[in-house]
């Protein structure tokens, strides 16, 4: 699947209109899941869990001074049903586990995972029996932000490190397809996946 975007420029009187377009006009060309992965990788709503001292600096991502809604990602979401990154800032308790692995669940395909810290990535310094040593334990982690505690331009780092992951992540579950089948008026056999 071609991931390049071509413009072609309307400029000749005898080149066809396309549709309700008007002759001079800019037509783009590219595929549903590029438009789709676009859209998605600039419009990321992390879901709110902050569990330490990281927290903190990861409020301050979305302050004036960091202003994470320049990458479109400053829309913290208190559910899961509204989120498709988790960060998890901070340390990870045994007891919290099986919590944070409840809300994971809970959010919808497709979904992230940001561990943000070193503690949330490796325990930190507390090596100990009452925290979790690295929350790729108990979910899935996209993209490790080291630190302690990263400053807000490491988690912007990190946000956009998984838009480049999120730009090339194709459509592969039911509901994904039937979206793509939903845009796409030719049906779901168009769909590569
Ligand atoms: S990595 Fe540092 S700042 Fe972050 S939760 Fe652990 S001790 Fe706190």
């Amino acid at each position: 699947m071609p991931k390049k975007v071509e413009t072609i420029v309307l400029h000749d009187s005898s080149t066809p209109v396309i549709g309700d377009m008007e002759k001079g006009g800019n037509v783009v060309v590219t595929s549903l899941e590029y438009l789709l992965a676009q859209a998605r990788a600039n419009s990321l709503w992390p879901l709110t869990f902050g569990l330490a001292c990281c927290a903190i600096e990861m409020m301050s991502t979305v302050a004036s001074r960091f202003d994470l809604a320049r990458f479109g990602s400053e829309a913290f979401r208190a559910t899961p049903r509204q989120a498709d990154v988790m960060i998890i800032a901070g340390r990870l308790s045994k007891k919290m586990a099986p919590v944070l692995r409840q809300i994971y669940d809970q959010m919808p395909e497709p979904k992230w995972v940001i561990s943000m810290g070193a503690c949330a990535s490796s325990g930190g310094v507390y090596n100990n029996y009452a925290i979790v040593q690295g929350a790729d334990q108990v979910v899935p982690v996209d993209v490790y932000v080291p630190g302690c505690p990263p400053s807000p331009d490491a988690l912007i780092y990190g946000i956009l490190k998984l838009q480049e992951k999120v730009k090339r992540h194709k459509a592969t579950t039911f509901g994904e397809l039937r979206l793509a089948e939903a845009f796409n008026p030719r049906g779901l056999e168009e769909v590569d996946v």
